[in-house]
């Protein structure tokens, strides 16, 4: 049937893809994707061959109307490199548009890097809010973090390898007490979960310098803790008097 299907992939191991996504990967007039090199090679694991139509959130509008003009008469898959399309991947607008044109858009969930973290993690997911990549200047990843300070409910991001001992120091400034999980590698040879205070963790990487994929989690505040560190107010009121 003609359409947009939006395709999850997997994350790292390819026994993860869905049996729907191989039957509408092989059976689809085209794919657009984030990179067609990636693309291309995940195809030919299984095994099938389609002409690929590069995609991303750069993609001029006419670009994006164009695919959902084709969508229209001929099967089109949407995937990205890895897991969830449009979850802090390309995709959103395309969607849209494609609801907006009365196109069929239809989902084939599968492989999602936040939710295969949170549910490894230990941590409570009756409630989580995703937050995807923080901002990388520092004033505003403490703006970002300060914004959900008060939610009561688990934080998801997702972090890379080398700005993940800053992140923990933060958290670890702001929120001493709450618990932190970092899932790294999911669904790979070297999958881990660690969880500890900010601090602690922060410990950990030093001395171990993560390497590759990172879902970092922070649970939700803790209930009869004011969440401040006694001695971060002490230093910052011993600092007030010397310049008072
Ligand atoms: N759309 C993807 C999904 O559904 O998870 C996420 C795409 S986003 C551009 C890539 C980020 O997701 C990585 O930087 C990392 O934070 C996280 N990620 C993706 N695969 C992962 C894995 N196997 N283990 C841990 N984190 C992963």
């Amino acid at each position: 049937h003609p359409g947009l299907y939006i395709v999850a992939t997997p994350i790292g191991n390819l026994g993860d893809i869905t049996l729907r996504a191989v039957d509408i990967l092989s059976k689809c007039d085209a794919v657009a994707c984030e990179d067609t090199r990636v693309t291309g090679k995940l195809l030919k694991r299984l095994l099938t061959h389609k002409p690929l139509i590069r995609y991303d959130d750069h993609a001029s509008e006419a670009a994006g109307l164009a695919i959902v003009e084709r969508a229209r008469s001929e099967a089109i898959a949407l995937v990205s490199d890895a897991g969830t399309p449009l979850i802090s991947d390309p995709g959103y607008r395309l969607v849209k548009a494609a609801r907006e044109s009365g196109v069929a858009v239809t989902t084939l969930p599968g492989a999602c890097a936040a939710i295969a973290g949170l549910t490894m993690s230990g941590l409570p997911n009756d409630r989580f809010l995703f937050a995807g990549f923080l901002p990388t200047k520092e004033k505003a990843r403490a703006d970002a973090l300060a914004e959900l300070a008060s939610i009561h409910a688990t934080l998801i991001f997702y972090e890379s390898g080398p700005r993940l001992v800053k992140s923990l120091n933060m958290l670890g400034e702001l929120w001493p007490t709450r618990e932190v999980a970092v899932a790294r590698e999911l669904t790979k040879l070297y999958e881990e979960c660690r969880s500890g205070t900010a601090t602690e963790l922060a410990d950990h990487y030093t001395a171990n310098p993560p390497k590759g994929e990172i879902v970092l989690m922070v649970g939700p505040p803790v209930e009869n803790s004011c969440d401040v560190d006694p001695d971060v107010l002490l230093r910052e009121a011993l600092a007030t008097m010397k310049t008072s």
